[in-house]
C-alpha cells in the first residue's frame, strides 16, 4: 500500500501547476488511485479545495510532520483512468501548457451531468394481500385503480401509471409506504440517435485482404504497429478499418474510430453501426454535456466497445484499449486551436504507445509530415491503389481562366466547364461545383487604387451582405456599403463575389431547369440542415449541390459525374507553407467525388495558375509525384516535417509596449545563443488586431524540436517571473496549420 499521493491542484493558477504531495490516511488506502479527484487542505489556511491524485508513492521527500492528509474522496467528478492522467502530463511537457489545462482537455466533461431515469413501478405482494386491501379501502379510488391496474399489467413505468389511473405521485407514496409497491428507478442512457443501414455482405478484395492479413498477423501476434493506410478515395478503406475493428473486439479490445467532425453524422457512421451494432457510439459536437457524459460513462464501464468522434473522442476512457483509428488523418480538424494546442494523432499515437495499442492512419491524400513518416519506416505504409470495382478515377481537365477572360468570357463557369454540365445535365446525371475558399470571400475592393474595406477593430477584411450593410466576422463590427472608394473617391468599387450564393445565382440563371442545392455555411446552420441537404442530394432531388469545403469530405454520391473547381487559387494563396498542400487535396477529395458509380466520371479544374505543380498533380490525381515535389520545397525552405517549427503568438492592447517587448523577447532568444536557431520576426499577425487587442509573432525554426522547447521553457520562466511584462499574452503553437 502506498502512503503519500502526489495530488495536482484543480485551480488554474500558474504557480500551482505542480504536484503537492498529501498523505493518504488509513481509510483511504483503497479507494485513492492516480486519476481520482480528492479533497484536500490547501495553504496557510487549510481551505478544502479539489484536487487529482497523478501518482502513488511509498515515501516522500518532505518531513513526515509537514505532510498534510487527503481529507477524502471528492463525489461528483468522474475519475479519470490513471493513464489518462499520465497522458495528460505528457501533454504538458509536449505542449508547453499547465497541467490543469491538459487535465481539462483529457477529461471532456467534468463534472457529472444528472443521470436521467425512470422509474417502474411493479406490486410488491401477492394477490391475496392487494385483494384483501383493495376490499379494506373501499373509498380510497385512486389507490384502487393503481392496484387494478398493475394487477393487470404487471410492471409499469411511474408517468405510464400516473396517467392511467389518473392521479399524483401522493398517491404512490401511500401505497409505497403501506408495503404495497415497489419503486425501482433505473438510468436511461441518452443515445444519439442514429439510423442504422443494412449490413452488406462485403468480401475484401485481393488488396484490402492483404492489408488485413498483414494487420492480423502481427496484432494476433501482440506486435502493436503504427500504419498508414494511403488510399485513393473510394479505394475500400473503411471495410479494411473494419476488418480489423472485429480482430480488436474479437481480441476482447476495445477502440476509437476518428473521423472529421463533419464526416461524423452521415453515411460512414451508419455503416459501422451496421456492422457493430450497439456495440458502437458516437460522440460528436453538437450533443449535449448529457449526451456526451453518458456516452463516457457507457465506454468506462466497458459497455461499448468502439467509440467514434472527433478529435476530442481520442481521449475516450476505455481501460483495454486495443486500437485507434484515424480516418483522413490529414485533415486539419485534428488540430486543436485552443491550448493546448495539440494534434489527435500525436495524441492517438502516444495513447497506443501507453496502452499497447495500434494505431492506423488512413488517407487519400496523406499529410506530408505523415508520409515523411512513412517513407523514414515510422510507419508501415499500406497501399489501396484502385477503386472498388471497375469506377475508375475521374478524367480531369485543367482551364486557364486568364485564356478565357482573354476570349471575352466574363462569367465564373469557363466553356469548358458549361459545356460538360450541359452534357451532365442532358443525361440526367448530377453535378457539384465545390469553391475552396478559405477565410474572407465576398469583400469590397477598389477598382481605380486597390483600397480594401477592412474592419478597424480586428484588420480583417468587411463582407458585403444581402441588407447591403458590410460586416466583420470576427467581431461583429458593421457598416453601411459604399457607393465611392474612401481613399480615392472612385466609383469603380465593389465585391469580389466568389460566395457560393453568387455562383448559385449565375448557374442559375445560366441553367434555368437545373434542381440547385447549396450548401455552406449559412445553409447548415441549422441543426440536422447539413444532413438534409445530403440526404436530399443523395435522393436525386436536385442536379447541382454547390458548396464549400464541406461537400467534397467523404460522401458517396454513385450518381455524381461531373465535379468543378471554380477557383483553385482560393486556397492557394493562403499566406502559410502548408497552402499547397492543402489546395492539392482539396482538389484531390473534389475530384474525387466524380465517377464514383458505374458512370466514369469528369472534373474541371479552372484556376489562374495551370501550370503550379499542386493544381498539375491534383489533376493527374498523382500523390508521389506532388510529395516529391513539396517534401523538395520544405527542405530547401526548412519547414515542418523537415525542421521543427515553433508560432509565438504575442498579443497586448497596447501597441507601442507589444513592439518593444517583441524585440526585448527576440534579444533574449537570440542571447541564448542556439546553434542553427532561426528566429524570424517579431511581425504584424495576419489578423494584425482583434478585438483591439494587438497582434505580433515570432516563428522559431530547428532540426531538433528540442531546442524549441527549450527557448519555450526560457520565456515560460521569463513570464512566471515577470520578466516579460505581464501586460503581454504569449502563446506557442507548434506547427501552425495556418498563419497566425
Ligand atoms: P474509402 O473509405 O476508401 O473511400 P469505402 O470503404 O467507403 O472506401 O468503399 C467505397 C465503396 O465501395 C463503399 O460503398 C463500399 O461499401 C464499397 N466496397 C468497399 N469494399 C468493397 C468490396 N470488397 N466489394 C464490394 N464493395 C466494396
Ligand atoms: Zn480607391
Ligand atoms: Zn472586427
Amino acid at each position: 500500500m502506498a502512503n503519500y499521493a502526489g495530488v495536482i491542484v484543480d485551480i488554474s493558477l500558474e504557480k500551482l501547476d505542480r504536484v503537492f504531495d498529501y498523505k493518504i490516511p488509513a481509510h483511504l488506502e483503497e479507494v485513492v488511485h492516480p486519476g481520482v479527484p480528492v479533497w484536500i487542505p490547501f495553504g496557510m489556511g487549510n481551505r478544502r479545495i479539489k484536487g487529482f491524485v497523478v501518482s502513488l508513492s511509498d515515501t516522500c521527500d518532505y518531513e513526515e510532520c509537514r505532510v498534510k492528509e487527503i481529507i477524502g474522496i471528492c463525489e461528483g467528478v468522474i475519475p479519470v483512468e490513471g493513464h489518462l492522467i499520465e497522458l495528460a502530463a505528457w501533454m504538458r511537457e509536449k505542449y508547453g501548457c499547465t497541467m490543469n489545462q491538459a487535465m481539462k482537455t483529457v477529461i471532456p466533461v467534468k463534472n457529472k451531468v444528472k443521470e436521467q431515469t425512470k422509474v417502474l413501478i411493479s406490486l410488491n405482494t401477492d394477490k391475496k394481500i392487494v385483494e384483501n386491501y383493495i376490499n379494506d379501502n373501499k373509498r380510497c379510488k385512486a389507490r384502487i385503480r393503481v392496484l387494478q391496474i398493475l394487477t393487470l399489467k404487471g410492471t409499469l413505468e411511474k408517468e405510464k401509471l400516473l396517467e392511467k389511473a389518473a392521479t399524483t405521485a401522493a398517491t404512490l407514496k401511500e401505497l409505497q409506504e403501506a408495503g404495497l409497491i415497489i419503486l425501482q428507478s433505473e438510468t436511461i442512457y441518452r443515445l444519439p440517435k442514429i439510423a442504422r443501414e443494412e449490413k452488406k455482405n462485403i468480401t475484401l478484395n485481393k488488396e484490402q485482404q492483404t492489408i488485413l492479413d498483414t494487420f492480423q498477423s502481427a496484432y494476433t501476434q501482440g506486435i502493436c504497429e503504427n500504419y498508414l493506410i494511403h488510399g485513393v478515395t473510394g479505394s475500400g478503406k473503411t471495410e479494411v478499418y473494419m476488418g480489423m475493428l472485429e480482430t480488436v473486439l474479437k481480441a476482447g479490445k476495445q477502440a476509437i474510430v476518428l473521423i472529421p467532425e463533419i464526416a461524423l453524422t452521415f453515411q460512414t457512421v451508419m455503416r459501422f453501426y451496421g456492422r457493430f451494432g450497439e456495440r458502437v457510439s458516437v460522440m460528436h459536437s453538437k450533443m449535449s454535456a448529457g449526451e456526451r457524459y453518458d456516452q463516457m460513462e457507457r465506454a468506462k464501464k466497458g459497455e461499448i466497445s468502439v467509440m467514434i468522434g472527433p478529435r476530442s473522442a481520442v481521449f475516450t476512457p476505455f481501460s483495454n484499449l486495443g486500437m485507434i483509428i484515424i480516418d483522413e488523418e490529414h485533415e486539419g480538424s485534428y488540430k486543436s486551436e485552443t491550448t493546448p494546442k495539440y494534434h489527435a494523432r500525436e495524441v492517438a499515437k502516444k495513447r497506443c504507445e501507453m496502452s499497447g495499442a495500434s494505431l492506423v492512419l488512413g488517407s487519400a491524400t496523406p499529410s506530408i509530415e505523415t508520409y515523411f513518416k512513412a517513407s523514414c519506416g515510422e510507419l508501415k505504409l499500406l497501399k489501396l491503389p484502385n477503386r472498388i470495382g471497375d469506377s475508375r478515377l475521374a478524367a480531369v481537365q485543367v482551364v486557364d481562366l486568364r485564356k478565357e477572360l482573354k476570349e471575352g468570357n466574363r462569367s465564373v463557369i469557363s466553356r469548358t466547364l458549361r459545356t460538360q454540365m450541359q452534357n451532365a445535365l442532358d443525361k440526367n446525371q448530377q453535378i457539384m461545383l465545390f469553391l475552396n475558399r478559405r477565410g474572407h470571400t465576398g469583400f469590397i475592393s477598389c477598382r481605380s487604387c486597390g483600397h480594401v474595406l477592412k474592419c478597424p477593430h480586428c484588420d480583417v477584411s468587411l463582407t458585403l451582405h444581402r441588407d447591403n450593410k458590410m460586416r466583420c466576422h470576427y467581431c461583429g463590427y458593421e457598416q453601411p456599403n459604399v457607393k465611392n472608394c474612401p481613399e480615392c473617391g472612385s466609383p469603380y468599387i465593389g465585391g469580389f463575389r466568389a460566395g457560393t450564393q453568387a455562383i448559385e445565382e449565375v448557374v442559375k440563371k445560366e441553367f434555368p431547369q437545373a434542381r440547385i442545392l447549396r450548401m455552406d455555411m449559412d445553409t447548415t446552420r441549422k441543426k440536422g440542415s447539413y444532413e438534409a441537404i445530403l440526404e436530399s442530394f443523395a435522393k436525386k432531388e436536385a442536379d447541382i449541390l454547390i458548396g464549400t469545403q464541406m461537400i467534397v469530405k467523404g460522401h458517396d454520391f454513385p450518381d455524381v459525374t461531373l465535379v468543378g473547381v471554380l477557383l483553385a487559387d482560393l486556397s492557394l494563396h493562403t499566406s502559410d507553407y502548408m497552402a499547397a498542400e492543402r489546395t492539392f487535396q482539396l482538389l484531390t477529395q473534389a475530384v474525387g467525388r466524380a465517377g464514383r458509380g458505374k458512370v466514369p466520371g469528369n472534373a474541371v479544374i479552372q484556376t489562374y495558375q495551370p501550370e503550379h505543380y499542386a493544381v498539375q498533380s491534383a489533376a493527374s490525381q498523382n500523390y508521389e509525384s506532388f510529395y516529391e515535389l513539396e517534401i523538395a520545397y520544405r527542405d530547401l525552405m526548412s519547414y515542418p516535417p523537415m525542421s521543427g517549427m515553433l508560432a509565438m503568438l504575442l498579443q497586448a492592447e497596447d501597441e507601442a509596449l507589444l513592439e518593444t517587448e517583441a524585440e526585448k523577447i527576440k534579444t533574449s532568444i537570440l542571447e541564448m545563443e542556439i546553434p542553427l536557431l532561426r528566429v524570424t520576426g517579431p511581425t504584424p499577425a495576419v489578423i494584425s488586431k482583434l478585438s483591439d487587442i494587438y497582434r505580433r509573432v515570432i516563428y522559431l525554426k530547428h532540426e531538433d524540436t528540442k531546442e524549441l522547447y527549450k527557448v519555450r521553457e526560457m520565456i515560460d520562466e521569463a513570464v512566471k517571473c515577470e520578466k516579460i511584462r505581464k501586460e503581454i499574452r504569449v502563446e506557442f503553437d507548434e506547427n501552425p496549420l495556418y498563419a497566425y
